[in-house]
């Protein structure tokens, strides 16, 4: 693959071949800069179709889904392969997704790709067929397999803010269960999955068809994905708000739609913690990437008598955090991504103010850049848990805080949501860390600083934060269908 950022323009992949979009390029733009990095194919209606084609016909007419042994190695190739490319990979993706440095050890980029060694594994080992013996139903002596199938056609839509993370999570799945795979990325970082596109063609054996990658400026594509017939799955992480569009498209053939979206996780601070150690941690963990996770804990939950020092210290913590450039190994907090996700925070800041919110730190743009999206970190005190700001995904740095009178009130306020993605709950006392891990309902919990993110952990959402789970068995088992084969005899 010769890297994008030299050669500034990006293809699609279309059954096995690198070719122009039949709208010509769209613009991707570096987030800390402001200035266009360089240009991606626009895909229209009809690549997609093209696309769309090609995984059909490699899915029922190619023995990839029997060959679990063949995917596993191409897989492994895969990520041996973005393993060899990983510091043009990093440079592409700290420029086009203003992803800091430092995450691109994490799940920025390293973590999933050495992930996809794991949905090779899966592909290997897993019981394929679970024998459930013979039983005597309606007096007929039947013997019972459960075969587990791949589903078909997977149509693939997902976000910018973590896109190698989630492009790969979706691919390395659903290859590893024997699916084909149409993948539409976001339209504000095509290159990071464009640049997945060129080594799969180039650098892989995976089969022509086996996965098509369209970029595109225009969201519709993913619509027409999503109600195209020979499309048997969606699986798609973004907003809620698309999730539901998502869904009704997925209803006019019924097929499965898998859904990871936004949240406002809470994260409780218990009266027995250390109130300024846990308060930092929080303060600290809404900046990394500039807030731009759905899983990062937004609301920031203390007891009413520590409320004060609890505002305090946050306060304090989020003063250290300068907004700042990618590159530097030290930036926690980069750009935000677009001008577009820039006013979205500040119309959030504004509301804030409205609704009577104190503004404690924060809540503009830093005076050190002239350009780039930089938002300050920013935390809102003084606000009711009913507040719109304390309600609604703002995905960018700031962190509301409530103060709550019990351990159940606690548990009330964090379940007051129409999310249920993640949470964190800091404490001591381990009955009453249960009790709160028992009482609040969301996909996914660190206690005391644990991290949940892993190969092997299911990740999704309760509630408006999705349907279904990504990555682990779980997440494998996403992407296949259950036949069961009775026998008489
Ligand atoms: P988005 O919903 O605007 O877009 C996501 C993808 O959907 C993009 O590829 C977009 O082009 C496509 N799309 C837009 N309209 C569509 C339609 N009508 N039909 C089909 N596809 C359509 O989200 P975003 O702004 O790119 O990403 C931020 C959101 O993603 C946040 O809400 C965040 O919480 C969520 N997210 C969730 C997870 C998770 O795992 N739960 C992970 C990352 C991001």
């Amino acid at each position: 693959m010769r890297s994008l950022l030299s050669t500034g323009v990006s293809r699609l992949l279309i059954d096995g071949k690198l070719v122009e979009g039949a709208d010509g390029v769209f613009a991707t733009v570096n987030p800390a800069t402001e200035d266009v990095l360089g240009y991606a194919a626009n895909a229209n209606a009809a690549d997609l179709e093209a696309a769309v084609e090609a995984a059909r016909t490699a899915f029922d007419r190619t023995g990839w889904s029997r060959e679990p042994t063949f995917r596993a190695r191409c897989l492994e190739q895969l990520r041996t392969a973005l393993q060899a490319h990983i510091e043009e990979l990093r440079a592409l993706t700290i420029a086009e997704v203003g992803a800091p440095a430092m995450l691109t050890s994490g799940p920025q980029l390293e973590g999933p790709i050495a992930d996809l060694g794991y949905a090779a594994g899966l592909a290997e080992t897993y019981h394929w067929e679970t024998d459930l013996g013979i039983a005597e139903p309606m007096g007929i002596k039947t013997h019972r397999v459960l075969r587990r199938e791949p589903i078909g056609v997977v149509g693939a839509i997902t976000p910018w803010n973590f896109p190698h993370q989630i492009n790969l999570a979706k691919l390395g799945s659903a290859l590893a269960a024997g699916n084909t795979v149409v993948l539409k990325p976001a339209p504000d970082t095509p290159w990071c999955a464009a640049a997945v596109a060129a080594i799969i063609a180039e650098e892989t054996d995976i089969p022509a068809g086996v996965v098509n990658i369209v970029t595109s400026a225009d969201h519709e594509l993913g619509a027409l994905l999503t109600t195209d017939q020979r499309v048997d799955m969606i699986s798609f992480t973004g907003s809620t708000t698309t999730g539901r569009s998502v869904l009704t498209g997925a209803a006019t053939n019924l097929k499965k739609a898998f859904l990871e979206l936004g949240g406002k996780s809470a994260f409780i601070v218990l009266d027995d913690a250390d109130i300024a150690a846990a308060c930092s941690v929080a303060a600290f963990s809404v900046c990394v990437h500039a807030g731009q996770g759905c899983a990062l804990t937004t609301r920031l939950l203390v007891p009413r008598a520590a409320y004060d020092q609890a505002v305090q210290a946050t306060a304090a913590t989020m003063g250290t955090i300068v907004p700042g450039d990618p590159t530097d190994p030290r930036t926690v907090c980069g750009p935000l991504i677009s001008q577009r996700q820039r006013a979205r925070v500040e119309r959030y800041l504004d509301i804030a103010r409205t609704e009577g919110g104190r503004i404690v730190i924060g809540g503009g743009r830093p005076a050190e850049h002239e350009r780039g999206f930089f938002v300050e970190p920013t935390l809102i005190a003084d606000i009711a848990d009913t507040a719109t700001v304390a309600r609604e995904e703002i995905f960018g740095p700031v962190l509301v805080i409530i103060p709550y009178d019990s351990d159940d009130d606690a548990v009330r306020i964090a379940n007051d949501s129409p999310y249920g993605l993640s949470g964190a709950v800091w404490g001591t006392d381990t009955d009453r860390i249960r009790r709160v891990t028992d009482g609040v309902r969301t996909g996914t919990l660190s206690v005391n600083g644990g991290v949940w993110y892993c190969a092997d952990a299911p990740f999704g959402g309760y509630k408006q934060s999705g349907i279904g789970r990504e990555m682990g068995v779980l997440g494998f088992e996403e992407y296949l269908e259950t036949k069961l084969v009775a026998t008489a005899g």
